[in-house]
């Protein structure tokens, strides 16, 4: 089994306990259970696998007779040796094979009234909790979580610093891959193995979009082969060792582009991604950071051609909270990172988008990702 290390100092997880505790107590709720996932990795510095056998966190809220356990089968126990289970005043509660581990969480609880389960935990669990606690009411950790995930540490911006950097180094290098006649999905695993190289774990998402492929916003790779003056866009991104994730788009024009309107259009985006960035800053709304994107584009006449948020929430997963996005009264605050990443969608034609990753500080947003964001022109 997998279970990633902690890299994170004792102090910092012990400030996260306390903190999730009172979260916890603030939303009414008696008592987190944390699966393995991000939420886990982020308040005991490691992860491991959702499967059959419960892995779970059990964290009563502040003010709670019970004790924070880490509930865990014996035989992976091992994989959490480095877990500062004792610093953090955890007591490990290991099972075997024929006994029932929900019931043993319920008799950590002593007869919680509600308890939050994390968003990913599988249904398996969840209901056999809903059995082993019928008088506990069931909501999501996330919504509780999410308090402490959105506003990153010192530590936390300087892993998705590290991150930015790492992705920058890949799109540095696209001219060794992004070539006419090669299709899609050999451009995309020799970038999946650059990922790797340049210092993420694993390469979690390679689009390649070339041609019309580009106004499918999340489409992969295909075996289309690229043809000289196909607009290409290229978001990909994955975690670095600190489990911390990068993101970041860039569209590039084999040779010269195959459309006359690609110039003109393209720069209508950068100006709405440069206005998003520029609007960005504590007190700001994560609406008006959208609305900055989208008036640019919708005044340009391509409003109904931007068919996504603005961006959301980076950390420990690709997608977290914040989200950018109309309807999202958010106020923005210093430590919240995110993508920024507007894009225009033609379809049958082509495609363009550009994302950075930035972090707010008292100075407004700071871009992780510096690549040039005009049309990268590569060779043909
Ligand atoms: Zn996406
Ligand atoms: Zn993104
Ligand atoms: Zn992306």
């Amino acid at each position: 089994m997998s279970v990633s290390a902690a890299q994170i100092d004792v102090e910092s997880l012990h400030d996260r306990f306390r903190r999730a505790a009172e979260a916890a107590a603030a939303a009414g709720v008696d008592a987190l259970l944390v699966s393995p996932g991000s939420d886990l990795r982020y308040l005991l510095g490691a992860d491991g696998e959702s499967h059959e056998r419960l892995t779970c966190l059990v964290l009563p809220a502040a003010g709670s007779a019970a004790e924070p356990a880490l509930v865990v089968p014996k035989l992976e126990y091992p994989g959490y040796a480095g877990v500062p289970t004792d610093d953090l005043g955890v007591h490990v509660a290991t099972w075997v094979d024929g006994e029932n581990p929900h019931r043993l969480v319920a008799d950590l609880l002593k007869g919680p009234k509600s308890v939050a389960v994390s968003d990913m935990m599988p249904a398996l669990h969840t209901l056999a909790f809903r059995d082993a606690l019928p008088d506990a009411r069931q909501s999501l950790a996330g919504p509780v979580l999410r308090e402490l995930r959105m506003r990153k540490d010192a530590g936390e911006i300087a892993a998705l610093r590290k991150a930015g950097a790492a992705i920058d180094r890949v799109h540095a290098r696209m001219t060794e891959w992004l070539r006419p006649g090669r299709t899609e999905a050999e451009v995309g695993a020799d970038i999946a193995a650059a990922i790797v190289e340049e210092g993420h774990t694993t390469a979690d998402f390679v689009i390649v979009g070339s041609g019309p492929n580009g106004a499918s916003p999340h489409h992969g790779v295909s075996d289309r082969v690229i043809e000289k003056g196909d607009v290409v866009v290229v978001d990909i991104g994955g975690p670095v060792p600190e489990g911390y994730n990068s993101d970041s788009t860039r569209t590039y024009a084999v040779g010269v582009p195959g459309f006359d309107d690609v110039i003109d259009t393209y720069a209508v985006l950068q100006a709405a991604q440069q206005a998003a960035v520029d609007a960005a800053g504590p007190g700001v709304t994560a609406e008006a950071v959208d609305a900055a994107a989208r008036d640019v584009i919708a005044d340009a006449g391509f409003g109904e051609y931007f068919v996504h948020r603005t961006g959301h929430g980076i950390g420990l997963d690709v997608h977290e909270d914040p989200y950018i996005v109309s309807g999202n009264d958010l106020v923005l605050e210093v430590g919240m990172a995110f993508s920024i990443e507007p894009g225009i969608y033609l379809p049958g034609r082509w495609g363009a988008r550009i994302e950075d990753i930035v972090v707010v500080t008292e100075e407004g947003a700071v871009r992780l990702n510096t690549r040039p964001h005009e049309l990268a022109v590569l060779p043909s």
